[in-house]
């Protein structure tokens, strides 16, 4: 296997922020896992597919596929043919995505999607299970906590950068953010948790360059 550095933590901690710019720095291919189950949510949404239908979920991904590619050294999603890059970052989709994500074949699909993904290359894998299931051998493995406020406050900058209008207050979306946390901690299936062999980095005080570097300096070890 190649180098595998996995980043997990919970919502808008700054997991796909540095993991981009790492894999950038190394030349390692990025993989962003959550964009795999926000692109299971708009199947479902999109076919008027009850969140909790499993088997109609799989049978959709089966069909028409889900794809990370890199266009133009930026990462797209794509559904068959159709780039939902932007749909999947729409708050109707992140207030779902954690009922698909609980699914256990939905789980199943995407974990072999990623370990293939990976395969011999290296890779920087951003998400909530990383360390402890999909590459529960990774080299290096970080996770990345901030307080629920400066959480709050990024997720409502990424949204403004993207786009995507919202009428929520910043006590709002901390709340939505903090049910999502609650849903991918308490599932039955790989929740969101440490590794026990994972590097905890704050990074509610810290620059995107500090914690970009603090990780290199673990990948260099
Ligand atoms: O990282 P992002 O916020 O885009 O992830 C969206 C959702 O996908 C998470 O809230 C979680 O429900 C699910 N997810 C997961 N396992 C991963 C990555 C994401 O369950 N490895």
């Amino acid at each position: 296997i190649g180098m595998q550095v996995a980043i997990d933590g919970p919502a808008s901690a700054g997991k796909s922020t540095v993991a981009k710019l790492i894999a950038q720095k190394l030349g390692f291919t990025y993989i962003d896992t959550g964009a795999m189950y926000r692109a299971c949510t708009f199947l479902a949404r999109s076919h008027g597919l009850d969140y909790g239908d499993e088997a109609g979920i799989l049978a959709l991904v089966e069909q028409t596929g889900i794809e990370l590619r890199n266009i133009a050294g930026q990462q797209h999603v794509l559904v068959g043919t159709r780039d939902i890059s932007h749909e999947i970052r729409k708050p109707e989709i992140s207030a779902k995505v954690s009922q698909v994500a609980a699914l256990s074949g939905v789980r199943q699909k995407m974990v072999s999607l990623q370990r293939q993904m990976a395969g011999k290359v290296d890779v920087v894998m951003d998400g909530r299970d990383i360390g402890t299931t999909v590459l529960p051998d990774a080299q290096v493995k970080i996770f990345l906590v901030a307080s629920a406020r400066s959480r709050a406050q990024r997720r409502m900058l990424d949204l403004e950068e993207q786009g995507i209008k919202t009428t929520k207050t910043v006590a709002e979306i901390e709340a939505d953010i903090a049910a999502r946390d609650y849903k991918d901690s308490h599932r039955a299936i790989s929740p969101l948790k440490k590794a026990v062999d994972a590097v905890e980095i704050d990074t509610t005080s810290m620059t995107i360059a500090e914690v970009v570097n603090k990780i290199l300096r673990q990948i260099k070890k």
